[in-house]
């Protein structure tokens, strides 16, 4: 989107204050031509006959294929890519958007539907702003997590472009902007060397190496504690502390074995950690922890000093919470 935008504007005659406003109209997801203030000039003449292929190679991008209210006020997007490819975004009701960055996922996480289905392709950075711009035509988006669909460490480019054009063009604030990962050193290098900062999230779920293994099988290979004092490194650097995600499974990783691991390693840690409750999936063999526990480990956790929260995951009746995304038309 951005790219090839810029380069159509320019070869039209754009200069700098016509791009930032075409460019801010399309991740706004408004016409390119719109005039948002009474100062905004006209474009010039040859730029405006440009305009119309320009708005349609953008809305060939991306379509919504289908839109899935929830009660909470969540809303599931199913998104079809020029290719024929879906993939899922979500508007959630604090005003986030739950992006998607990949096809799929090559992780393979035993609790995730997407890992399920293995990866078909990564998605490019315009298909990724496509979702934005798709979305803020149904509402506002004041914040963009990159959770959905994909592992955002294997299409990195994308995303850190896709970031760069959110924070240059799209009105968001790189602490609006929250990358999740399962932790990779590729990664964590990247972002130490990027300019724009973004927030990271950590998908840890459990601190035992051998668990973890188990449950995210196709993660790198390292320990949970050493991607800990990676991702505290990363929050020093962004000054933004590091987001734990961890899915509460029932007698998995919900036990008094993590829980002293917890205890050990992230008390007192600039982090929160985000206890997401397992999400129903067909098929798949989990269960949530009771209330009781929940209550427990918050109890627990926090009396010795870790920043816990609990997430209610939004969309849960559409099938748009955590873990429960997948290309709903199949991969092609
Ligand atoms: S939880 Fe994230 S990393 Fe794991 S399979 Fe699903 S999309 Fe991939």
């Amino acid at each position: 989107m951005v790219q090839a935008l810029l380069e159509r504007l320019r070869s039209a005659g754009a200069k700098p204050a016509h791009e930032r406003r075409a460019l801010s109209n399309a991740l706004a997801g408004r016409p390119l031509d719109a005039r948002r203030a009474r100062g905004d000039a006209a474009f010039p003449r040859g730029l405006e006959l440009a305009l119309p292929a320009a708005q349609r190679a953008l809305e060939s991008l991306a379509t919504i294929e289908s839109a899935h209210p929830g009660l909470d006020g969540s809303e599931r997007l199913l998104v079809r890519l020029a290719d024929g490819r879906s993939v899922e975004t979500v508007r959630l009701p604090s005003l986030s958007l739950c992006a998607s960055t990949q096809v799929g996922c090559a992780v393979g996480c035993t609790f995730c539907m997407t890992g399920r289905e293995g990866l078909a392709r990564n998605l490019a950075a315009d298909e990724i702003l496509a979702q934005v711009m798709l979305a803020r035509r149904r509402g506002p988006v004041k914040r963009v997590v990159f959770m959905g669909m994909g592992e955002p460490a294997h299409n990195l480019a994308a995303v850190l472009a896709a970031v760069d054009a959110l924070v240059e063009w799209g009105g968001l604030g790189r602490k609006d902007l929250v990358i999740s990962s399962v932790g990779d050193r590729r990664l964590f290098a990247r972002l130490a060397e990027h300019p724009v900062k973004p927030a990271l999230a950590l998908s840890l779920h459990t601190l035992d190496a051998a668990r973890r293994r188990e449950l995210l099988p196709r993660a790198p290979a390292i320990d949970p504690e050493e991607l800990v004092e990676l991702a505290q490194e990363q929050a020093r650097a962004s000054g933004i502390p590091t987001q734990v995600q961890w899915t509460l499974l029932a007698g998995v990783n919900d036990g008094d074995d993590e829980l002293a691991r917890i205890e050990r390693v992230l008390a007192g840690r600039w982090a929160v950690l985000n206890f997401i409750p397992w999400n129903a999936v067909d098929g798949v063999a989990y269960e949530r922890p009771s209330a009781e526990r929940l209550r427990a480990i918050g109890t627990r956790l926090g009396a010795a000093g870790v920043f816990v929260k609990f997430r209610r995951s939004a969309g849960q009746d559409v099938d748009g919470a955590c873990g429960q995304l997948r290309a709903r038309r199949a991969v092609c």
